[in-house]
């Protein structure tokens, strides 16, 4: 579904990512992980076009996306179009702080997509249901656990029926005592097939879930494949350093 090639991306003289790819088809969970500023996050605000890549091609649903942005009109609808078929949870809660829970879920299916109201309400209460938050759909976001703002974001990134789900280290950002809730819904989303391309620091959550496993350093992958054998039979020293570091 989504298809990255040779992926350069430069903040002025720093070059984050030296030449990425990564190929994430239907269903693959694809786990990104690797040491703090190793570029993962720019990674994936780049398949997002959240940034502009320097350089490379980047393909969503058989479809090419232009990493060089013309500035033309047709360009920009594009982007939006692939933006809404791919949702990204971040790290820290993104949910709009002045509306509800369940006002945070129907707002693009309702003023982007032009689902009727009733209908996107009736799917967002579905979708609040699945992540445990039925009951708290009429809540503001302040009044919620963090674990339960990050469900709701999960809630929120679904509603739009996105092709692929990315998210960046969706549970860093909690107290250890809320990371599982998270992580089961993550679970969940991977059993029943869903294409998601995950930055995580929970190598044990990488290694049951992923598909495929893909080291970062230096902005440059430097050792990639099967959960079993990246974390099982690293071959690089500075995967196994890494590893170390972390396990
Ligand atoms: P972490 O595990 O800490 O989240 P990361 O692997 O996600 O790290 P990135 O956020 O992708 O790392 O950052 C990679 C490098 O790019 C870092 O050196 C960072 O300072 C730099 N960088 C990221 N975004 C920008 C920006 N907008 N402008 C300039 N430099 C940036
Ligand atoms: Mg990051």
């Amino acid at each position: 579904a989504v298809r990255v090639e040779d992926l350069h991306k430069s903040f002025g003289t720093l070059e984050v990512l030296k030449g990425v790819s990564l190929n994430a088809a239907q269903g693959d969970v694809v786990a990104i992980i690797g040491g703090s500023g190793s570029g993962k996050s720019t990674m994936l605000r780049c398949i997002n076009f959240l940034e502009t890549p320097t350089s490379g091609r980047i393909i969503v649903g058989g479809e090419e996306v232009l990493t060089r942005p013309d500035g033309s009109p047709a360009k920009a609808r594009q982007i939006e179009r692939i933006r809404l078929s791919l949702a990204m949870v971040f790290q820290s809660f993104n949910l709009w702080t002045h509306r509800t829970l369940l006002e945070n879920v129907i707002e693009v299916p309702v003023h982007v997509l032009k689902v009727p109201k009733a209908e996107a309400t009736r799917r967002a209460m579905e979708l609040l249901e699945r992540v445990g938050l039925a009951e708290k759909h009429a809540s503001y976001p302040a009044f919620l656990s963090g674990g339960q703002q990050q469900r709701a974001a999960i809630a929120r990134a679904l509603a739009v029926d996105p092709k692929v789900m990315l998210f960046d280290e969706p549970t860093s950002a909690l107290d250890p005592e809320l990371v599982g809730e998270v992580l089961t819904v993550i679970r969940d989303l991977a059993a029943e097939g869903r294409t998601m391309i995950l930055v995580t620091h929970e190598m044990k959550f990488a290694r049951e879930v992923a598909s495929h496993v893909i080291y970062l350093s230096e902005g440059r992958i430097e050792e990639e494949g099967p959960p079993e054998e990246v974390f099982g039979n690293p071959k690089s020293e500075r995967l196994k350093q890494f590893l170390r570091t972390v396990g």
